[in-house]
């Protein structure tokens, strides 16, 4: 078949590959004017054994805190709110135990999957050489916000995630960079991450490109009857349409049947020289809302969910606010420069992603709205849209990630 892919992120790419696969000829359509896929700046970690959804009790906690603070992990722009009003009531029936249970069962399916598919996606291409396999170290400053973590490590160790639960001098023996200012630590052996997410893309599309795929700059401005149209005026015919726009989506979707309260969670971070940070492996720093990533091409330290929506400009504020933060628990850490960015992540409220078939249109197929996540599903989720393409049955249920459950 003639498959047009809306996007090309990581979601969109990964896609493109597993269409490929198939046999079907590709077309992989995206602007590019802004270099805006989110993966391009990303923390770059495979975090496939995180389980929680972003409406869990540990944001709870710390919500009245971080709210009170514009530039804290967790920020709404007022003049932003009245917009994102009703994605904020879904988010609030999202925190009901029963949905948090059920939602944290259907990240786990697709996170379980994701590794998997990653090594079979990388190692096809050649590109296994883009993986670490360091683990991912989670760090506690706060003693109480340690003891409460050992519920969610329980959770986790009963999924069969390996999780060991580590004191200061554990942590130090880790990653000696810390000090005193540590509690405690959660290291998950298996995590991993990539080498550059920006460097990977690239690849990625460079492959598809030397696969046979066709890589259209105009962007999507509308779908219907089969065919895509673009910005230049240009129509792409095609037999199957899959939609996997990122934070972009939700206008495609609109004309494809499907009203989902997608909305961005906008993330920054800055990163700087090699070696900056003297770590090893990516940190969660735990109640700061901090990721610390040493990547080939730079550290990069970064975080923070700003809802603001797609158009308003960068607060870099939060990346002053971010460094602040991460000196509480790397005080020695000197940092003189730096690149700083601020990318869209594409989010729901019960924390999953869109897969699977439009409702106003059997020809169309969705793949987007994956949040924290979407570096890590990337490959499982082109995996489930292949399946679902070809009627085949997918390698775990679809169901929960369905655009009907709106
Ligand atoms: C600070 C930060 C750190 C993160 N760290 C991690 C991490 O460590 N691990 C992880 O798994 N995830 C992480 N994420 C999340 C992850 O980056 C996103 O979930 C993921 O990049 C989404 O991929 P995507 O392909 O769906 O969307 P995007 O990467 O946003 O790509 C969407 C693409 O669609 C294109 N597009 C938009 N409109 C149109 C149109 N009309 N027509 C054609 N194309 C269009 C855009 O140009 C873009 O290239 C992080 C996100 C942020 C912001």
């Amino acid at each position: 078949m003639k498959i047009a892919v809306i996007g090309g992120g990581i979601v969109g790419t990964c896609v493109a590959h597993a269409m490929l696969d198939e046999g079907h000829t590709v077309d992989l359509i995206d602007p590019e004017d802004a270099a805006r896929a989110a993966v391009r700046g990303n923390a770059g970690w495979i975090a496939h054994l995180d389980i929680m959804p972003l409406a869990s009790s540990k944001a709870w906690a710390h919500l009245p805190g971080w709210l009170m603070d514009p530039l804290g992990p967790l920020a709404i722009a007022p003049a932003y709110l009245p917009t994102l009003l009703p994605w904020l009531v879904r988010f609030v029936a999202a925190s009901r135990p029963s949905k948090i249970a059920s939602s944290s069962k259907a990240i786990w399916a697709i996170n379980a999957a994701s590794m998997g598919a990653w090594e079979r996606r990388l190692s096809a291409l050649g590109l296994d050489g883009e993986l670490r396999r360091r683990g991912i170290l989670c760090v506690f400053s706060n003693p109480s916000n340690f003891q409460a973590s050992e519920a969610v490590h329980a959770r986790q160790a009963a999924l069969g995630v390996s999780v060991e639960r580590l004191d200061n001098a554990g942590v130090r023996r880790l990653e000696p960079a810390f000090g005193k200012e540590v509690a405690g630590g959660a290291f998950f052996e298996a995590g991993a991450h990539v080498s550059d997410p920006g460097t990977l893309l690239g690849k990625l599309r460079d492959a598809a490109r030397a696969r046979g795929a066709r890589l259209l700059s105009p962007g999507a401005i509308g779908i219907g009857s089969g065919t895509v149209h673009l910005a230049s005026g240009e129509r792409v015919a095609a037999d199957r349409i899959v939609v996997s726009a990122g934070a972009w989506s939700k206008a495609l979707a609109k004309m494809c049947g499907d009203r989902v309260p997608l909305d961005t969670e906008r993330g920054y971070n800055i990163t700087t020289p090699r070696g900056t940070l003297g770590l090893t492996r990516p940190i969660m720093l735990e109640g700061l809302g901090i990721a610390l990533s040493p990547l080939d091409t730079g550290d990069r330290i970064g975080g923070s969910v700003e809802f603001a929506g797609i158009d308003a400009p960068p607060n870099w504020a939060r990346v002053d606010a971010i460094l602040a933060r991460t000196k509480r628990v790397l005080p020695d850490v000197r940092i003189e420069e730096g690149t700083r960015w601020m990318g869209f992540r594409p989010s729901l409220p019960d924390s999953l992603p869109v897969i699977g078939p439009a409702s106003g249109d059997p020809r169309v197929f969705y793949a987007f709205g994956h949040a924290h996540h979407g570096l890590t599903q990337a490959a499982a989720t082109a995996e489930m849209v292949a399946a679902l393409v070809a009627g085949r049955r997918p390698s775990f249920d679809p169901e929960p990630y369905s655009a009907r459950r709106f």
